[in-house]
């Protein structure tokens, strides 16, 4: 292992790819020197992608340094974080079974290390920021799908082929609605995004009065998750009823977790968790009366403070940890 030199400026180019957007950012530590999105564009294929990362970092003036050490990624999954290469990722069609790696690599000539989103964002938070020190650490992430990342004993767990840590489909409610892979009552089910949408859908077709429509039926279908959570800051009762359940699902969710791992920290995020930050102090208390007696007095969840930076700062304290430990 090279020795961390604090005097030297150890940049990574950090590429955190989503199903829609994929983000470029030259760090150096927990700072982000520089940062641009563009489309992920999955259709047009793997390489397509690369080529693009490639052509966007080479655009840079940061790339003519000498200082950089290493190119992370950061990448919606699945994917086997050895090999770089994706198990049938939902929101990377074509993808499955293909790596970007030899491409990043040969383009860019640097070292590549590849680790799944929810994973890298746990290791990021163990690592910088307020819960930096911590041993044992979940990530939650509530947005359209709900994952998870989960540091043991310092360590990434990632399972055998990097399918760990989907904590998005433990059971949260035995009469709740399916997810898209068909398991009942899951969290992913029943505190996503979509979910909040088909919570909304399935009490309109109950005949529920709401401000969310006016019974137009291109209305009801273009509901979306967060016209339900500002209804119900509105005052909509209907909407109300949702978030109160997708609120209860959350903590029965978080309080399942906290109750398995006993971690230092459980930190959410994501896109749903961002819409009902107004409604944290709810869901803690739900969590601390569900969770196990030892959580009687307090639980250590936190909403994380590091916000849709998350992804490039997970992945460069991957290239740290490989290179410095
Ligand atoms: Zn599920």
């Amino acid at each position: 292992m090279q020795k961390f030199d604090n005097n030297l400026k150890n940049i990574v180019i950090a590429f955190d790819i989503g199903g829609t957007n994929m983000r470029v950012g030259f760090v150096e530590s927990s700072t982000i020197i520089s940062r641009t999105t563009i489309s992920t564009l999955p259709e047009n294929g793997i390489e397509n992608a690369a080529e693009r990362l490639s052509e966007v970092a080479l655009k840079n003036p940061l790339m003519s340094s000498s200082n950089i050490v290493g190119i992370g990624v950061s990448t919606a999954g699945p994917i086997n974080p050895k090999t770089g290469v994706y198990n049938h990722p939902p929101n990377l069609h074509g993808w499955h079974n293909k790596t970007m790696k030899p491409l990043l690599k040969k383009n860019l000539d640097l070292p590549v290390w590849i680790g799944h989103d929810a994973t890298l964002a746990a290791l990021a938070e163990t690592r910088i920021g307020r819960h930096k020190g911590t041993k044992n650490l979940i990530y939650v992430t509530i947005s359209t799908g709900v994952g998870g990342g989960i540091i043991a004993d310092g360590e990434m767990v990632t399972g055998a082929t990097g399918g760990a840590g989907e904590v998005g489909h433990i059971l949260v409610r035995s009469d709740g609605i399916n997810c898209n892979v068909d398991c009942t009552g899951c969290f992913e089910g029943n505190a996503s995004g979509p979910a909040i949408k088909k919570l909304a859908l399935s009490k309109i077709k109950e005949g529920r009065k709401t401000i969310l429509h006016k019974n137009k039926s291109e209305e009801i279908e273009s509901i979306t998750p967060e016209a339900v959570i500002l209804a119900s800051i509105k005052g909509d009762k209907f909407s109300e009823e949702i978030i109160m359940t997708v609120i209860e699902n959350i903590a029965q969710g978080l309080s399942s977790l906290l109750n398995i791992f006993e971690p230092e920290a459980l930190i959410v995020g994501g896109g749903v968790m961002k819409g009902l930050k107004h409604r944290w102090g709810e869901i803690v208390k739900l969590v601390i009366s569900t969770a196990l007696p030892r959580y009687r007095t307090g639980a250590p969840i936190y909403i994380t403070e590091m916000g849709d930076d998350i992804g490039i700062l997970g992945a460069t304290q991957l290239v740290y940890k490989n290179l410095y430990g």
